[in-house]
C-alpha cells in the first residue's frame, strides 16, 4: 500500500533518519541530547536544500524553531556528539571533540547520497570541557552566508539548512543574541577524527573508521588490492583540488587546523573565514592567526602539512612492514605537491580564458597576479572584469582603473592577447567561458559584517537575506545588484575577523 503525500505528510517523520556513524564502536562518540532554549525563532530555512535532501519541507517550516533550536528531537535522531583530536596551530591536542555541535543523525538525499544533519551551538555535549556549547548569531550567519556563496560558487561545501535565534544571552567578550545553525554535511569525519584513533593507539578502531570512510565517502576505492594506501591517494587528491578552488575565488579559510580539515574533502567551518578583496598573498584576516600560519598563499602548503598529518595515522594501515609503509606514505605526501600545482594552474588558466598548453603559461598566470599585487587591484574585479576586455580591447578601460598604474596591466594585457589569439575558440566563447569561473560576486567581508550588525543590533535581517540571494548566483551579471560587487569602501574595510566562539 502508498500512502497519499497528504497521510504522508501527516503520519511520517519529517526527517527520515538513516544512522550509521552512531553504530560505530562507543568510544567514537557521546551522546548529547540539545539543551532547550527560551524562545527560538527560526530566521532561515533552506528549502530547496531540504528538498533536495528528501526532507518534508512543509514540516519543517512549520515546526522548524523548535527542531532547529533542538527543542524538539526529531524522531529517528539519535543525538551525539563525536570524538576528535587535532592539531591547533601546530599543537597536538588529543582529545577535543564536538563542544558545541550535535549531531542528529543522517539523512539519503534524493541523489542517494547520505548526508549528516548537526545542530551547532545546541548546548554542551562531553566534549564541551569549559565552554558553554553555544554558538553567537553572528557566526551562524556568517557559516551560513559563506558555506551557501562557497557551494553557488561550485566549490565543496558543508551546506546550511536553517539558522535560528535562541532567545538567549551568549557571553564572550560582551553580551551577544544566541544562535543555532543546522549544518549539512558529506560528513563531519575530519583529520582530527583519525589523530583521535591513532592517539590511543586504536589499530583497530582506525581500521574501523577507514572502511567506513571508504564505504562512504571513495566507494570507488572498495575492493581494492591495498585500499588504505589508496584511500590517503584520494584524500590528498581531493584536498589538493580544495585548496587550488578556494585560491581561485580568493577564499582564506583562516583556521585550517587538523580538526577543521574534512575527510569527504568538503570545506568546513567557517570561522574567521574571508574573501580578499585587494590581491594580497600575504593576507591574513583571523584575529588569531598572529603569525600568518594561515595566510592566503600558505594555504597550500598548510594543506599538505595536514596531509602528512593524516598519514601518520593510517601508518598502521598502510603496510605491516613500517619502513615500507613510511614509504607509501612520504610518496603519497610529495604527490600532493603536483596534484595541487596542476588544479591552480587549471583553474588559473580557466580564469584568462586558456584551455591549451604552452610553455610561457605559469609565467602568463603569475605576470597577471603580481602586477595585481604591485597595484593592490581588487581580486574578483579583475578578473571578472577581463571577460569584458576578452570579448574586445574596447572594454580595457574598467579593467585599467584597477590599477594604479595602467602600464603595469597594458604590458601584461599585450602579452594576454598574443597568447589567447592561438586558442581556438572565439572572443565571444572565451569571454562566455571565462565569466562561468570568475564570480561577479563573492560574500565581501563588509557585506557580511554589515548583514550581522543590522541582525545583532537591530533584529534587522533585510541585509542577510539580500546577500543571501545575491549569492545565490555569483557568475551572472545581476545588474539589479551591481553595487554589491564593489569593494569596500576605506571606512567600511574589514581588518578582523574572529572565531566567535
Ligand atoms: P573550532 O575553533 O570551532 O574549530 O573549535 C575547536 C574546538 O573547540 C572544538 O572541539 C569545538 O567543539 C570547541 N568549541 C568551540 N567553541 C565552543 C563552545 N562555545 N563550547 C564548547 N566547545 C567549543
Ligand atoms: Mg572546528
Amino acid at each position: 500500500m502508498t500512502l497519499s503525500a497528504h497521510e504522508k505528510a501527516a503520519g511520517a517523520a519529517p526527517i527520515a533518519f538513516d544512522n550509521s556513524y552512531a553504530r560505530l564502536p562507543a568510544h567514537f562518540h557521546a551522546a548529547a541530547n540539545p539543551t532547550p532554549v527560551s524562545e527560538p525563532w527560526l530566521i532561515k530555512f533552506n528549502r530547496p536544500l531540504a528538498l533536495e535532501l528528501g526532507l518534508d519541507a512543509e514540516a519543517l517550516e512549520r515546526d522548524g524553531a523548535a527542531i532547529f533550536s533542538g527543542n524538539t528531537i526529531p524522531e529517528g535522531a539519535e543525538p551525539l556528539g563525536m570524538a576528535y583530536a587535532g592539531h591547533q596551530f601546530g599543537q597536538f591536542v588529543p582529545l577535543l571533540g564536538d563542544g558545541r555541535a550535535i549531531l542528529l543523525g543522517e539523512v539519503i538525499d534524493t541523489h542517494g547520497r547520505r548526508s549528516d544533519i548537526q545542530l551547532k551551538g545546541a548546548g554542551k555535549t562531553p566534549y564541551s570541557r569549559r565552554g558553554d556549547g553555544r554558538a553567537a548569531l553572528g557566526p551562524v550567519l556568517r557559516e551560513y552566508i559563506v558555506s551557501e556563496a562557497m557551494f553557488a560558487l561550485g566549490i565543496p561545501a558543508t551546506r546550511a539548512l536553517a539558522a535560528v535565534v535562541t532567545g538567549e544571552p551568549v557571553y564572550r567578550d560582551r553580551v551577544l543574541p544566541g544562535g543555532v545553525i543546522t549544518r549539512v554535511a558529506a560528513s563531519h569525519i575530519r583529520v582530527g577524527t583519525f589523530q583521535f584513533l591513532a592517539a590511543r593507539g586504536d589499530t583497530e578502531g582506525l581500521k574501523v573508521l577507514a572502511d567506513y570512510v571508504i564505504d562512504r565517502h571513495y566507494p570507488e576505492i572498495k575492493g581494492h588490492e591495498r585500499p588504505y594506501p589508496a584511500l590517503l591517494e584520494a584524500v590528498i587528491e581531493r584536498q589538493a583540488s580544495l585548496i587550488a578552488r578556494w585560491l581561485s575565488v580568493g577564499f582564506i579559510h583562516g583556521v585550517m587546523n587538523t580538526d577543521n580539515c574534512a575527510i569527504s574533502g568538503e570545506t568546513i567551518d567557517f570561522g574567521p573565514c574571508a574573501f580578499l578583496d585587494a590581491y594580497d598573498p600575504a593576507k591574513v584576516f583571523s584575529s588569531i592567526d598572529r603569525g600568518g600560519r594561515y595566510a592566503y598563499a600558505s594555504q597550500p602548503a598548510i594543506g599538505q602539512w595536514n596531509m602528512a598529518r593524516f598519514a601518520e595515522t593510517l601508518l598502521p594501515l598502510l603496510d605491516p612492514e613500517p619502513s615500507e609503509a613510511v614509504n607509501l606514505a612520504n610518496d603519497a605526501i610529495a604527490g600532493y605537491g603536483p596534484r595541487f600545482q596542476n588544479h591552480w594552474l587549471t583553474g588559473m588558466k580557466a580564469k584568462i580564458g586558456l584551455h591549451t598548453e604552452e610553455d610561457g603559461d605559469l609565467d602568463l598566470v603569475q605576470g597577471l597576479l603580481s602586477a595585481m599585487h604591485r597595484n593592490e587591484a581588487d581580486f574578483t574585479l579583475t578578473f571578472r572584469r577581463l571577460c569584458d576586455a576578452a570579448e574586445s580591447s574596447a572594454h580595457d578601460g574598467p579593467l585599467r582603473d584597477l590599477f594604479a598604474n595602467p602600464a603595469d596591466i597594458d604590458a601584461w594585457l599585450f602579452a594576454w592577447r598574443e597568447r589567447t589569439g592561438r586558442e581556438p575558440l572565439s572572443d565571444a566563447q572565451t569571454a562566455a567561458a571565462m565569466r562561468a569561473v570568475n564570480p561577479a560576486f563573492i560574500p565581501r567581508n563588509h557585506r557580511i559584517e554589515q548583514a550581522i550588525r543590522a541582525a545583532e543590533d537591530d533584529g534587522d535581517f533585510s541585509l542577510f537575506e539580500a546577500l543571501n540571494d545575491v549569492l545565490a548566483n555569483p557568475y551572472a551579471d545581476q545588474p539589479q545588484f551591481a553595487s554589491y560587487t564593489a569593494p569596500p569602501a576605506p571606512s567600511e574595510e574589514v581588518l578582523k575577523t574572529f572565531c566567535g566562539t
